[in-house]
C-alpha cells in the first residue's frame, strides 16, 4: 500500500467514526418543519420531490398551492393519480398579474380551510405549503393563525413550507431551512420556462 493509500485510508477511518457518533446521536423521531426558501429555482421542485418519497412508502399527503399558477404543473398531473394524495389548489385570486386584495383574501382564505383539515389530519404524513410565504408577506393570511396550525399538529406530521422571503417566525420554527440559491438562471439570459421542467 501507497503512503497516499494509507493516509486515505485513516482519514476514512476519521471520518466513518465521526458519521457514526453522530448517527447513533440522531435517534429523536417526530415530524418536522422543513421551509425551501430563497431566490433560486428548486423550492417547488424539492418540496414535490419529498411528495414523492413519502407515496413511495404509502404514506397518506396534502399538498396545497397558494399561487393560482397559469402555470400547468407536470408533477401534480402525474401524482394526483395516486388515491393517498390530496390537493388543493387556489382556484381563483393571487396571481402575479392580479392584486386585487379583497378577492385574493377570500381565496387564500378558502385553501387555507383545507390546509387547515389536512393539518389536523394525523392520517396525513406529510404537508406541503407552497408559496406559503407569499400570502404572509401580502396580509392576506395571518403568520398567527399559521403558526397555530403548525403547533397543535399531529406529532408525526412533516410539513414543508416553500416560497420567497419566509417569516422571521416560521424560520425560527423550522427543524431544516434551506436557501435556494440564484447563482444563474436561464430566464435571465432570455430562455422561456421550460414545459416538464420548469412547471
Ligand atoms: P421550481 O418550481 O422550478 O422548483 P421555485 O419553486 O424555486 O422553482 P418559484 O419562485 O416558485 O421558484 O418560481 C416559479 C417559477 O419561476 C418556476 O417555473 C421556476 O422554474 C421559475 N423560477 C424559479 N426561480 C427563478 C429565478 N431565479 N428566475 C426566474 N425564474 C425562476
Ligand atoms: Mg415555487
Amino acid at each position: 500500500m501507497t503512503d497516499r493509500d494509507n493516509r486515505h485510508r485513516q482519514a476514512m477511518q476519521r471520518l466513518k467514526t465521526h458519521v457514526d457518533q453522530r448517527i447513533a446521536s440522531a435517534s429523536e423521531q417526530r415530524g418536522q418543519l422543513l421551509v425551501f426558501t430563497g431566490n433560486g429555482k428548486g423550492k417547488t421542485t424539492a418540496a414535490w420531490g419529498t411528495v414523492t418519497r413519502a407515496l413511495g412508502y404509502g404514506f397518506g399527503v396534502g399538498v396545497v398551492q397558494f399561487i393560482k399558477g397559469k402555470w400547468e404543473c407536470g408533477e401534480r398531473q402525474r401524482l394526483v393519480e395516486d388515491p393517498r394524495l390530496d390537493v388543493a389548489i387556489m382556484s381563483t385570486g393571487f396571481t402575479w398579474e392580479t392584486q386585487n386584495r379583497e378577492a385574493d383574501t377570500q381565496a387564500c382564505q378558502e385553501v387555507w380551510q383545507a390546509a387547515q383539515r389536512m393539518l389536523a389530519d394525523s392520517n396525513v404524513y406529510l404537508v406541503v405549503l407552497d408559496e406559503i410565504t407569499y400570502m404572509l408577506k401580502f396580509g392576506y393570511l395571518a403568520i398567527e393563525d399559521v403558526m397555530h396550525a403548525l403547533a397543535e399538529r399531529p406529532a408525526e406530521q412533516t410539513v414543508i413550507v416553500t416560497g420567497r422571503n419566509a417569516h422571521r417566525q416560521l424560520l425560527d420554527a423550522a427543524d431544516t431551512i434551506s436557501e435556494m440559491q440564484e447563482v444563474r438562471h436561464a430566464f435571465n439570459a432570455g430562455l422561456e420556462a421550460r414545459r416538464g421542467i420548469d412547471y
